[in-house]
Formats: C-alpha cells, structure tokens, sequence
C-alpha cells in the first residue's frame, strides 16, 4: 500500500502533537509544522518543519518540503489556532487581523495549495480543528468565535465544492481540551482589558465561569488526536464530528 501522508498544522503543543504522535504510530509520513518547530515531536517518520501560517513564503515553504519528497498527501489537518478573548470593544484591530490570520485565513491559503496535488489524485480530505465556539458563545470569545464559526461555514462550502473530485472537509468541534489553550486565551481576556476598563467584573467573573466549565469538561489532547484519526481514515467521513462538551451539547 501507498505510503499515506499527512501535513499538520499546530504541531508543538496538545492536540497537533498528540496528532503527530499518533498518526507516525500507525505508520503515516507526517509533515508537522509550527514556529517553535524544537518543540514539535521526533521520530522516524515525523518531518518537523517550522510554520508561521500567517506568513504566505511559509506557508509555500511548508507544502513544497513536503510534496517536494514526490509524495501524495492524503491530509492537510489545519488545527493552529489560538483564542485571543477580550471584549469586542477593546481587542484591539490588529489582534482581531492577527487571529483570523491564524485560525481562517491560514486554514484556507494551506488548502488552496494542497488542493491541486489532492484533486489530481482524486483523493483526500481537510480536517479543520474548529470549536465548540463554531457554535455556542459567551462574553469574551467574539473574535475568536467569529473565526470557528467561519471556518465551520468555510469547511460546509468547501466540502459541496471539493466532493466531486473525491475530496471531503471536515469539522472537528472539540469542547474543553487539556493543552495550553485555555491558559494563553483566559491571559488574553485580562490583557486585553484597557486600564479602569467598565468590563473588568464581566471579564473576571467570565474567565472564573469558562475556566471552570472547561476544566470539568476536560478531555485529552490525545482523546482529540483520535478524532482527527476516525475523521482521516473512516470509509464514509461524516462532515462534523463533536466531541466531549461539544458531543453532549450538540450533537
Ligand atoms: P495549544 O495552545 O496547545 O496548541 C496550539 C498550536 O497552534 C501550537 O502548536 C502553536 O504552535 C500553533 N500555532 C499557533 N499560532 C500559530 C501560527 N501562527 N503558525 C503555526 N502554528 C501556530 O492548543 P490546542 O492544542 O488546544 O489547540 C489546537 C486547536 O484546537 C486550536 O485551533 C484551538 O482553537 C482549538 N480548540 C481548543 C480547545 C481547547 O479547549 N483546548 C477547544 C476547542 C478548540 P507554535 O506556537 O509553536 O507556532
């Protein structure tokens, strides 16, 4: 059999390191990209390569060292992402540009260059690592909700344009994950607060109720990495897959 290939994005911490680890155990050449690329995972079959996918000669760097190997690629896991929560009036505009830079618009410049080598093939799928926050939403989150929500809308289009050619997108809507995530995006609440700001007890009693639900809520990154495993090798993908919080709520 051919040998089956995946390009992750988000590889150095929790679920794309998970991810990483799991794919090469069952024998996939994995393609794994972040900027702390020292911090990805190593073995025989893991291709540490450094991502910014915000940046555009990155990006390009990214696929080409992968197909450049003659490769096929079977699956682009688009699962960088970040929340920078705050209220909407004060996260500031170049923060707003940056996250969607991050968790949208890099998802879908790494596919548009994926894309070609997968429809000649006739095969292949995009995973993209959403959110419950594709669906639900709370003070603080609305950047960031904005992005899961795009890119669940992205990922429905894209589907209904790529299954002709054999190709699916898929959604991943993890709930509360055990990663560095909630850490960077509660920090992010409370930095983002301007001095004597009129949204310190909503950001305060928000980040207490958040922090809680998800903590409780928790599963692993490993748990997700298993996901993203189904979604990439199930005969019949289904177009969401919900997991955790997200299962029991949306489902
Ligand atoms: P982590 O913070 O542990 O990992 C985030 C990863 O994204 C890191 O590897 C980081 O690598 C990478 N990343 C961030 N910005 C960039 C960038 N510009 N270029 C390349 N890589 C980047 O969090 P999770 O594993 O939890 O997050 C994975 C995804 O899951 C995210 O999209 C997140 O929004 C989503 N999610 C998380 C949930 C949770 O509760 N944990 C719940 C629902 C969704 P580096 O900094 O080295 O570049």
């Amino acid at each position: 059999m051919a040998k089956r290939v995946i390009l992750i994005t988000g590889a150095s911490s929790g679920m794309g390191y998970a991810a990483t680890h799991l794919f090469a155990k069952h024998g996939w050449e994995v393609y794994a990209g972040a900027r702390r690329v020292e911090k990805i995972p190593t073995g025989s079959r893991i291709h540490p390569l450094r991502l910014d996918v915000t940046d555009a000669a990155s990006r390009r760097q990214f696929v080409k060292d992968a197909l450049g190997d003659g490769l096929r690629v079977d699956v682009l896991l688009n699962n960088a992402g970040y929340g920078e929560y705050g209220p909407i009036e004060e996260v500031s505009l170049d923060k707003v540009h940056k996250q969607l830079e991050t968790n949208l618009v890099g998802a879908s410049e790494l596919t548009k260059l994926v894309l070609p080598q997968m429809r000649q093939q006739r095969s292949g799928r995009i995973i993209n690592n959403s959110s419950i926050g594709g669906d639900v939403y709370s003070p603080l989150g609305g950047w960031y909700y904005v992005t899961k929500r795009g890119l669940n809308v992205w990922s429905d289009v894209l589907d209904t344009e790529i299954r002709q050619f054999g190709l699916r997108s898929i959604i991943i809507e993890p709930g509360g994950t055990q990663s560095s995530w909630l850490d960077i995006a509660m920090d992010n609440a409370i930095h983002n607060l301007k001095p004597d700001s009129p949204y310190t007890p909503l950001a305060e009693g928000t980040r207490k109720l958040l922090s809680g639900m998800l903590k409780t809520t928790e599963a692993s990154a490993e748990d997700l990495a298993k996901v993203f495993y189904q979604a990439a090798t199930e005969r019949h993908p289904k177009r969401r897959y919900y997991f955790g919080l997200t299962d029991r709520m949306l489902a």
